[in-house]
């Protein structure tokens, strides 16, 4: 069966971990909205600097610009088995685009699971994350924590993602609850929102997240 997941869930609940587990289970791409703006704002252009300002300051990249960027992936023919998008949609305008740009694809949204995690929590685990300049594992560490990758074959340096500094990071949590939060009952009404507790250890999530996938 075809699996065309929506990953929802705030920032620092846990759906980019979860993604990387589907992919390996699925065999399906992994859509991350808020890697392709990482990718943008690298670029030595007008649009990266724009993208890097909108992401510093905690606020969303407008629709039109992150519709776009998503339908182009989107169109792409190894999103014909299948896709899990993380991060996108985050707004009504978003979700009603991907619903268009779907039925254009002659494809639907199987299931919507939501990590489900509380506000303090989210603050606490996006200041204490780490990624590795080399292999992007991600890591929650404290102020005394070595700053390096635990993987023994890389041993990369760990960098703090600019927009998980500690006052970015509660503007994004409370983005999240003015302009994602409303999408919960968005696909609950069409029945395909599956609620999973985000606090369980990363192992129970992914095998609640995988009985609600199965379930569909
Ligand atoms: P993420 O890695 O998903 O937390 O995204 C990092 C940042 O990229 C967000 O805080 C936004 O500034 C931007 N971004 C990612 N996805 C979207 C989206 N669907 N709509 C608007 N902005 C987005």
């Amino acid at each position: 069966m075809k699996n065309s997941i929506v990953m929802l869930g705030a920032p620092g609940a846990g759906k980019g971990t979860q993604a990387a587990v589907l992919v390996q289970q699925f065999h399906i791409p992994h859509i991350s909205s808020g890697d392709m703006f990482r990718a943008i704002r690298k670029s030595d252009s007008e649009l990266g600097r724009r993208v890097a300002a909108i992401m510093d300051s905690g606020a969303l990249v407008p629709d039109e610009l992150t519709i776009q960027i998503v339908q182009d992936r989107l169109s792409k023919p190894d999103c014909q088995t299948g896709f899990i998008l993380d991060g996108f949609p985050r707004t009504q305008p978003q979700a009603l685009a991907l619903d268009e740009m779907l039925k254009n694809i002659g494809q639907a949204i199987t299931v919507v699971p939501y990590l489900h995690v509380r506000s303090e929590l989210l603050v606490e685990r996006l200041s204490n994350r780490w990624t590795c300049n080399t292999c992007g594992s991600v890591y929650s560490l404290g102020p005394n924590d070595a700053k390096v990758c635990k993987k023994s074959d890389c041993l990369g340096t760990l960098y703090r993602r600019p927009d998980d500094e500690p006052a970015t990071v509660t503007e994004r949590v409370k983005v999240f609850e003015k302009n994602t939060s409303p999408l919960i009952s968005y696909y609950s009404d069409r029945g395909l929102l599956r609620q999973i507790d985000g606090e369980q250890t990363v192992d129970q999530v992914t095998v609640a997240l995988l009985a609600a996938i199965a379930k569909v």
